[in-house]
């Protein structure tokens, strides 16, 4: 049994507090893989120009600025030498035989001039981000490009070719932390920042996904749990396909908070990529614009209450360019900048049509061709049941995928997982 839930719209904890900083640079939509590839940066200007329009970036407390790219020395603190120098050489003297020993040159991740700089640039933003949070010159930092979580040590996967939420957490080991939290609410799984910490039981990762059994990357149970000494600081909920609203957010209450709470990091980075949306075409969870906003204002709460407010939001997968990225990551932008926006607020119209256009023209397709939606949400009812004590409803399948999880991880941190939260 559970109470019925519904996020509170607008934590207002902190107003008074540090700024947050949103680190963005028209620069940054040159990690452009091309005009038919789904993770087209079209996205990213889109998004900013409705954050603008919606107010959410004019307010007394956020600063907007650009980032440099990231050295070579810190991107080196999660990729290899070798792979890193066929980043930089690869546009220019692509033999293919090396490109795919890297990852590189496939559909997923074709070789693109400056790919090198562009991906620095990804990686220097989340970086500035991070950085500024960790001095508490900022409360809350922002980098939307940014949020790579695929990119192994020496490969490029999953349009991703920098991991830089793991460069990100690197350099904070490397500069005092001593315990980050990472949690990753994009439809696949984190498999990159897991695998870059996967015996470093400072790190816990957290990642929430459509299971790995029906989609990409294929990984991400809940056996998957760490080693050695940190064994128990990878967390992994595999959710069935066409897990909605309800069981996300269910899922989430049942695994993040309990275990953010007894880990206490002092830094929280998050990955919020929004291809769980039910208008995603590369995924087949079902989840409305409001069932994202309230994974973000649970975040943020989670960042106030477990580490000071220390927050640095990544943005991550989404491919609905105009329908879905602009308004889910605009919610994102409000949450961090506290001016957590209605959902029922209208869309501008001159600016829904410039978005369908600016789609067209960018990509080549009509595929997508409507108008996105009117109004900043989807008019969803996100009501939903926490988990409380127990195994939940062994006939659910959403309910037997976090059992799976809290039976395995939570004896490791000395909680009973039949426990209430
Ligand atoms: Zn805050
Ligand atoms: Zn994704």
């Amino acid at each position: 049994m559970g109470g019925s839930t519904r996020p509170d719209a607008s934590a207002d904890k902190d107003r008074s507090g540090p700024p947050t900083l949103v680190v963005w640079d028209a620069e940054l939509v040159h990690y452009d893989f091309g005009r038919t590839h789904p993770l087209h940066p079209v996205r990213l200007e889109l998004t900013m120009d409705l954050a603008m329009r919606a107010g959410v970036l004019n307010g007394p407390d956020v600063i907007v600025r650009p980032a440099g790219l990231a050295s070579d020395e810190l991107i080196e603190l999660v990729h290899d030498p070798a792979y890193v120098q066929a980043v930089r050489h690869l546009p220019e003297s692509a033999t293919r035989r090396l490109a795919v020993a890297f990852g590189l040159g496939t559909p997923d991740n074709p070789v693109f001039a400056s790919m090198h700089e562009a991906a620095a640039r990804v990686t220097g933003a989340t970086l500035a981000a991070t950085q500024a949070v960790w001095t508490r010159q900022y409360g809350h930092g922002v980098s939307l490009a940014g949020g790579l979580h695929h990119a192994m040590r020496r490969a490029a996967s999953g349009f991703c070719i920098y991991n830089d939420p793991a460069v990100a957490i690197a350099w904070l080991l490397g500069n005092g932390a001593s315990r980050v939290a990472y949690v990753d609410v994009d439809v696949h799984h984190g498999d990159g920042v897991q695998a870059a910490f996967y015996d470093d039981p400072r790190v816990l990762t957290i990642s929430l996904h459509q299971s790995g059994r029906t989609l990409f990357p294929g990984t991400g149970f809940p056996e998957e749990s760490g080693v050695g000494e940190a064994t128990g600081t990878s967390v992994n909920v595999a959710l069935p396909p066409s897990t909605g609203d309800e069981g996300w957010l269910r899922a989430f209450s049942g695994v993040v908070p309990v275990l953010l709470r007894e880990f206490r990091p002092e830094i929280l980075i998050t990955q919020n990529g929004c291809d769980t949306h039910y208008l995603d075409p590369l995924a087949d969870l079902t989840l409305s614009v409001e069932g994202q906003r309230a994974s973000y204002q649970a975040l943020h709460d989670l960042a106030h209450e477990v580490c000071a407010g220390r927050w640095v939001a990544c943005g991550g997968g989404g491919y609905a360019l105009a329908s879905v990225v602009p308004r889910a990551w605009t919610h994102l932008l409000a949450v961090a900048c506290h001016m957590p926006l209605d959902c029922s607020r209208p869309v501008p119209d001159d600016w829904r049509r410039a978005a369908a256009e600016r789609v067209r023209d960018a990509t080549g397709s009509t595929a997508g061709d409507d108008l996105p939606p009117g109004r900043f949400g989807d008019g969803a009812d996100i009501g939903f049941h926490t988990w409380d004590a127990g195994e939940g409803d062994p006939d659910d399948p959403l309910d037997r995928a976090v059992a799976a999880t809290r039976r395995e991880i939570l004896p490791l941190h000395g909680l009973d997982p039949l426990g209430d939260r």
